[in-house]
C-alpha cells in the first residue's frame, strides 16, 4: 500500500471526508485516518442517532394529538431496545455506504489513531506515512467535570448506548444538546430535571427563543433547576443523587447525563511535532481560508472551535478542495448567517443576529417584527403549542439581519427563508411574496 499521498486527512468525520472526496474527484491521490466509525460524530453518536430519537419523540407527541382528529387510539408501550436496535443497525449501513464511497473515489482508508512525527509525515500504528498537504479534521469529544463521583454520570456519547429508558434522569448543561436529549427522554416517559448554571438555556440564542423553548419545557412537565453548580454525584441505594457548590441536594435519577461541552480531539494529535499551533483550550486556529499556522497544513470542523455543526464542516471542506485543486480562488466558507435548528419540542429555528446582538451593533436603526400564535394543528387541542416568530431588521430599507421561530414545523421551514436572508432580502421582499395558506409559514411574509 502507497505510504506518500498529495493529501492526508486525519479524520473520517464530516469535514475530513467531505474534503478528501471532493479533493479525489479534482484527481488529488487522498487518504483519510480515522480511529473510529466513520462518518465521526454525526453519523455516529451525533445528528443521525440523535433526530431519530427525536423522530420517535415526535411520534409521541403526534399520537397524543391523534384523538382531536377522531382517532381512538391507545399507547400500551415504547420498546426503547427495539428502537436501539434499528438505529444502530441504520447507522451501521451508514458506516458501510461511507466506506463504499471512499473507495469509489480511490481514497485510500487507513483505519487506526494518527500523530503527527513532524511536519511531513504522521504515523498510524506502525506505519509512518507522507504527504504534501495535511487536513486536520478531527473533531471533539463531550466533556465531564473534575469532580468527585462525576464517573457515574454519561455523556451525549453513553445517551446512545442506552439499552432501557432510565426513569428518572437529570441532564446537566444548557446547552443545545442538553435540551434535545431532555425532550427525548421526557417524551419517551423518563421523570426528567435539567439542571444549569446560569439562569436560563440556549444563553447565545435570541431571548425570544430562550423563552419560548423554557415555557414548552415547563409545559411538557420537565423540570429546570437554574443556578446549580454540580460539586459531586452520590450512589444511594435507590439512585444517583447531585450535590451542587451551594450545598442543595438533587435527585434521586437513575442516569445522569453531561452535557456541558465539547473539547477538541487534540490530546493525542502531537500536533506540536509538526509545528501546529494550538489555542489555550486545544483547538487549531484557522485563517479565513482554514490555514492553520504551518504554510500546508489546513484545519476545519469542530476541531477548530468555529460553528461546531456538520454542513459547516462539510462545506469547509468541499470549498478548500475546490481553492486547492479546482483553481477557485475565491472560495472559501464565510461564519455568517448560518442557520441552525435546535430539534426540542416544538423545534427552534435560528438565523442571523439575535435581537440582542443587533442592537448592540447597529442601536436605533434595528426594528423588530413578532407575532405568536396557535396553529391550527391544535384546533381542537387542550394542550397547545405556540409558535413565536421574530424578524430582526436594520437600516431604511428593513434588511432582515436576523429570524427566529419556534414551532411545530420550523425545522424544516428555515432552509428557504435562510436562503432569502442570505441573498440580502428586506422585510418589504417578503411581504411582496405571496403567502402559501394554510401553513404557519405565511406568518413570516405577512407580518406588521
Ligand atoms: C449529540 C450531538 C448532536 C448533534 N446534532 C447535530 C445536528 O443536529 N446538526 C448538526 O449540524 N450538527 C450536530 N452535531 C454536531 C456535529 O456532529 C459536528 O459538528 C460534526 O460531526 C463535526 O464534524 P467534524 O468533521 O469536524 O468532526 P467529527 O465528525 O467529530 O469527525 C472527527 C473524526 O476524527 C476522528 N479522529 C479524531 N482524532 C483522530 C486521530 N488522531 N486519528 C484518526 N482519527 C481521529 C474521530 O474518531 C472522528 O470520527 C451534534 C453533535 C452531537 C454530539
Amino acid at each position: 500500500m502507497a505510504t506518500d499521498f498529495d493529501l492526508l486527512v486525519i479524520g473520517g468525520g464530516s469535514g475530513g471526508l467531505a474534503h478528501a472526496q471532493r479533493a479525489a474527484e479534482y484527481g488529488v491521490k487522498a487518504a483519510v485516518v480515522e480511529s473510529g466509525p466513520l462518518g465521526g460524530t454525526c453519523v455516529n453518536v451525533g445528528c443521525v442517532p440523535k433526530k431519530i430519537m427525536w423522530y420517535s419523540a415526535h411520534h409521541a407527541y403526534q399520537m397524543k394529538h391523534a384523538k382531536d382528529f377522531g382517532f381512538d387510539v391507545s399507547v400500551n408501550s415504547h420498546d426503547w431496545a427495539d428502537l436501539k436496535k434499528k438505529r444502530d443497525a441504520y447507522i451501521q449501513r451508514l458506516n458501510g455506504i461511507y466506506e463504499s464511497n471512499l473507495d469509489r473515489r480511490d481514497v485510500t482508508y487507513l483505519q487506526g489513531h494518527a500523530s503527527f512525527i513532524d511536519d511531513r509525515t504522521v504515523a498510524v500504528g506502525d506505519t509512518q506515512y507522507t504527504a504534501g498537504r495535511f487536513v486536520i479534521a478531527t473533531g471533539g469529544y463531550p466533556t465531564v467535570p473534575d469532580i468527585p463521583g462525576a464517573e457515574l454520570g454519561i455523556t451525549s456519547d453513553g445517551f446512545f448506548e442506552l439499552e432501557e429508558l432510565p426513569r428518572r434522569v437529570a441532564l446537566a448543561g444548557s446547552g443545545y444538546i442538553s435540551v434535545e436529549l431532555a425532550g427525548v427522554f421526557n417524551a419517551l416517559g423518563a421523570e426528567t430535571t435539567v439542571l444549569f448554571r446560569r439562569d436560563g438555556v440556549l444563553r447565545t440564542f435570541d431571548s425570544m427563543l430562550r423563552k419560548g423553548v423554557e415555557d414548552a419545557m415547563r409545559k411538557d412537565g420537565i423540570t429546570l433547576e437554574k443556578g446549580v453548580v454540580p460539586a459531586s454525584l452520590k450512589k444511594t441505594d435507590s439512585g444517583i443523587r447531585l450535590i451542587a457548590e451551594d450545598g442543595r441536594e438533587f435527585g434521586e435519577y437513575d442516569a445522569v447525563v453531561w452535557a456541558i461541552g465539547r473539547a477538541p480531539n487534540t490530546d493525542t494529535l502531537n500536533a506540536e511535532a509538526a509545528g501546529v499551533e494550538l489555542d489555550a483550550r486545544g483547538f487549531i486556529p484557522t485563517d479565513d481560508w482554514q490555514k492553520t499556522n504551518v504554510e500546508h497544513i489546513f484545519a476545519l470542523g469542530d476541531v477548530t472551535g468555529r460553528e461546531a455543526l456538520t454542513p459547516v464542516a462539510i462545506a469547509a471542506g468541499r470549498r478548500l478542495a475546490d481553492r486547492l485543486y479546482n483553481g477557485m480562488t475565491d472560495r472559501r466558507l464565510e461564519y455568517h448567517t448560518i442557520p441552525t435548528v435546535v430539534f426540542t419540542h416544538p423545534p427552534i429555528g435560528t438565523v442571523g443576529l439575535t435581537e440582542e446582538a443587533a442592537r448592540a451593533l447597529h442601536a436605533e436603526k434595528v426594528k423588530v417584527y413578532e407575532t405568536r400564535f396557535n396553529p391550527m394543528m391544535y384546533a381542537f387541542s387542550e394542550h397547545k403549542t405556540e409558535t413565536a416568530m421574530k424578524l430582526v431588521v436594520t437600516g431604511d430599507d428593513e434588511k432582515i439581519i436576523g429570524c427566529h421561530i419556534i414551532g411545530d414545523g420550523v425545522d424544516e421551514m428555515l432552509q428557504g427563508f435562510a436562503v432569502a436572508i442570505r441573498m440580502g432580502a428586506t422585510k418589504a421582499q417578503f411581504d411582496d411574496t405571496v403567502a402559501i395558506h394554510p401553513t404557519s409559514s405565511e406568518e413570516l411574509v405577512t407580518m406588521r
